[in-house]
């Protein structure tokens, strides 16, 4: 794979950067644009590009010849411990050697600090810590608010992202006041059949270096506690998804300069979720939903119904009523906790379990039988396919 040096060019309000990528699939271009008002953030090293790229080189088995300045302690990793790590998790991928044409320290003082905000519970959780939070340590108090097209708006693609992007501005800036800025890519269209759950780390991170010019920090919310830390395939039994790997794996994509970095492991997932109702802000653009292809909280997928869950043991479902339809939730809530709350085995389901018991939240007595009635069939249905 050859990467060609990064191009950077304006065309009307925005600023693009972009390189030429040559491997053995064909000839493309990787492309990131951006608000021509934050062109003093972009970096022209080559850094981004390789972050990005270095999951479709290894995928194919391509030693990759990037020109343009690599920052030297990306590149040590990269060529190093970076590739046998994700190779465990995605073990499908080749190791592969990088030839750079020029290495450098990185260099510069920035300032910024930065994350990524989709109005999620992690992205409302890191701005409790860094931003809502009183005393906030010197140097870690956000600064940018990012919103990536890197692949989270699935087959809804770019018009989705700009769709959400522009539903979410509103908010920012009317009520949390920071820059936030859109970030607007094609990676995802070069990552083929590789989804965005196992890839999304070095994908964002790609955007954070993008802007190193300007940023220091840039801050991941986490997905995972300190005690799911894991190296490795098929955790969850759900697909493997990169974000148990996220503590090991951000300081080997950072640089001298740019500091990529986990938050918020300390926390379970209702944890978070009760600090996030501590956030005025979230009560009405609170997002969990993982129906991609909707720009409002669908209310009944396994996140939505959990999180209101949560919320409603916590006694703090009606300060979400405009986010979500409580109706709509009311409605399947019985049935759901019968069928994956009652002796589920998922980690944060058995959390939402727990936190009833502290809570002396009394689950409808209704969901029991029915929950007794899914077992025996289950059972029925497993003993039947032994005998068959
Ligand atoms: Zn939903």
């Amino acid at each position: 794979m050859r990467i060609s040096q990064p191009k950077i060019t304006q065309k009307e309000q925005e600023i693009i950067y972009s390189v030429e990528v040559n491997y053995s699939q064909g000839n493309t271009v990787l492309y990131y644009s951006l608000d021509a008002e934050y062109a003093d953030l972009v970096s022209s090293r080559s850094d981004a590009a390789l972050v990005a790229l270095l999951i479709l080189a290894m995928i194919h088995g391509e030693d990759i010849y990037i020109s343009g300045t690599i920052s030297e302690r990306l590149y040590y990793n990269l060529s190093g411990s970076y590739q046998k790590i994700i190779k465990n998790i995605l073990p499908y991928l080749q190791l592969v050697n990088i030839h750079a044409d020029d290495i450098q320290p990185a260099s510069g003082n920035p300032s910024g600090v930065a994350t990524g905000f989709s109005a999620g519970v992690d992205s409302y959780c890191v701005l409790a810590d860094h931003y809502y939070k009183k005393d906030v340590a010197p140097g870690f108090g956000i600064t940018h608010l990012l919103y990536n097209n890197v692949g989270s708006h699935g087959s809804g693609g770019e018009g989705l992202f700009k769709q959400r992007y522009e539903i979410l501005k509103a908010f920012v800036s009317e009520k949390i006041g920071l820059p936030f800025i859109a970030i607007n890519s094609n990676l995802n269209l070069l990552y083929e059949k590789v989804t965005f759950q196992h890839t999304h780390t070095p994908r964002n991170i790609s955007v954070a270096l993008l802007l190193q010019n300007g940023i220091k920090n840039y801050i991941y919310g986490s997905a995972y506690t300190y005690q799911d830390v894991f190296i490795g395939a098929k955790k969850d039994g759900y697909g493997i998804d990169m974000a148990y790997s996220d503590l090991v794996t951000l300081p080997l994509l950072s640089t001298k300069t740019l500091n990529a970095f986990s938050a918020g492991s300390e926390y379970s997932r209702v944890d978070k979720i009760l600090k996030v109702s501590q956030v005025e802000d979230s009560y009405k653009t609170l997002d969990v939903c993982v129906n991609n292809n909707v720009t409002e909280n669908c209310s009944t997928c396994y996140k939505c119904m959990r999180t209101l869950l949560t919320l409603e043991i916590a006694g703090a479902i009606n300060l979400y009523k405009d986010a979500f339809n409580l109706e709509v939730y009311y409605q399947q809530r019985d049935n759901y906790i019968a069928k994956h709350i009652i002796n589920t085995k998922n980690p944060l389901n058995q959390e939402v379990v727990r936190f009833a018991q502290d809570k002396n939240f009394e689950f409808p007595i209704i969901t029991k039988p029915v929950s007794l009635k899914n077992q025996v069939s289950h059972k029925i249905k497993s003993i039947l396919k032994k005998i068959k």
